[in-house]
């Protein structure tokens, strides 16, 4: 460490905001982590909990490699039991129209150093035996998997605070201080904190805290419909996608299949509720059944309704923001967030304490956005 930081304070206490603050009192910093609500309250407690690195944005590939890396030992460092599985993550594909683009992409994500495998015939339904007919083929990530988010976010929060971390929820941050091209402190509805360095890792929010700054970040609202059906005999190891649908499904541990993918819900933000849309229930249960029939035989349990803060170019802001040299962001990520938050820890806490972190960031620097519009749209994607 070069120079140890007297105190830094973390807005946000999800995933990412979590795994900051643990990282870096791990490493010997003082923390303060802010939260307006509850550990978990933002995009990280309505996650489907998915660990992928294929079909990631190649900026964003590397740092997913790693963060694997770090996703299997993770119980073990952090102490809890957070549900994590490795058993793969599966796209199938059911057109032979697809196969070149496949191809090409599969050939792209291996240049980057990751184990992807092309599987058609009966190594897709050994794999997978519960698949449809109709798929044709599966591009097959050994190592991806899934864990529970609310479980992760909160271990994150604890290993944070046994190493020292003062984690405050219920205490929104109104404001940051500014002295001398620098971040002096922030204004909470419980009193002003004093800092030597900022984190902004508060997700969707992140562009309110910052645009007093006069930093415009293309942050936007998109909102992902859920679903999760009753317990059913255990069947599906994977995480399916599939390449012409918007689907992520998985089975968790208890049974209960989960349904996502990008199907849209509604929100309004002002009055903080978000509610799902009829059709988007329907589509996502149609998809998931066409890709794994035994879901004609599930029932829907729950539906809900999370909100992501959507980058312009859905990949995450990482890094140092214009005009003061003490602010860090981390926000902006999409649908990735859940599977990038151990090394997001370890990167942005090895920016901030040792001056540059062990995976370059440089792609994912708010810089990228020069000169371009600064407005992300708040459209649907698929899964
Ligand atoms: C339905 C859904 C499914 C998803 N599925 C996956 C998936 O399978 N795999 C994956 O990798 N990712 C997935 N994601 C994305 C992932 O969940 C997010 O990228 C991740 O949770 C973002 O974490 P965060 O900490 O940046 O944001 P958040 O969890 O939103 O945390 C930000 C926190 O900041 C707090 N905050 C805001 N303003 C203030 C303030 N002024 N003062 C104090 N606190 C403040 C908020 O209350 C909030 O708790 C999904 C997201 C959704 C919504």
């Amino acid at each position: 460490m070069s120079q140890r930081p007297v105190e830094i304070v973390v807005i946000g206490g999800g995933v990412i905001g979590c795994s900051i603050a643990w990282h870096l009192a791990a490493m010997g910093a003082s923390v303060t982590l802010l939260e307006q609500g509850a550990i978990a309250s933002g995009a990280s407690g309505a996650s489907a909990g998915g660990v992928r690195q294929q079909g990631r944005d190649l900026r964003e590939l590397p740092l997913a490699i790693r963060s694997i890396a770090r996703w299997e030992n993770l119980e073990d460092e952090l102490g809890a039991d957070i549900h994590y599985r490795r058993e793969g993550h599966l796209t199938v594909i059911e057109h032979e129209a697809d196969m070149p683009a496949v191809e090409a992409s599969v050939a792209a994500q291996r240049e980057v150093g990751l184990d992807l495998r092309f599987v058609t015939g009966e190594d897709l339904r050994d794999l997978a035996p519960g698949l449809s007919a109709s798929m044709i083929a599966g591009t097959y990530s050994p190592n991806d998997g899934h864990a529970n988010p609310i479980l992760t976010t909160h271990a994150f929060a604890e290993a944070a605070r046994r190493e020292g971390a003062a984690v405050r929820t219920g205490t929104a941050v109104t404001g940051i201080r500014q002295r001398g091209g620098r971040v002096a402190g922030v204004e909470t509805d419980a009193g002003n904190i004093a800092c030597d360095h900022l984190v902004l890792a508060a997700g969707l929010w992140s562009p309110l805290l910052a645009s007093p700054l006069d930093i415009e970040l293309p942050i936007s609202a998109f909102a992902p419909q859920m679903i999760a059906t009753n317990p059913m005999p255990v069947a599906l190891r994977q995480v399916l996608g599939a390449r012409s649908r918007r689907l992520s499904l998985k089975q968790v541990p208890s049974g209960n299949y989960v349904i996502g993918g990008g199907w849209p819900g509604d929100v309004d933000l002002p009055a903080g509720v978000a509610t799902p849309r009829l059709e988007s229930i329907l589509g996502s249960i149609r998809d998931a059944s066409a890709v794994w029939p035994e879901l004609a035989n599930a029932s829907v349990e729950r539906v809900w309704v999370g909100v992501e803060a959507l980058a312009a170019d859905e990949v995450p802001i990482l890094g140092p923001l214009p005009g003061l040299e003490n602010l860090t962001v981390a926000a902006g990520f999409s649908g990735h967030g859940f599977a990038l938050s151990p090394i997001i820890g370890q990167v942005i806490a090895e920016l901030i304490v040792d001056g540059a972190p062990s995976v370059s960031i440089d792609a994912l620097g708010f810089d990228r956005f020069d000169g371009l519009p600064v407005t992300a749209a708040p459209v649907g994607r698929a899964g």
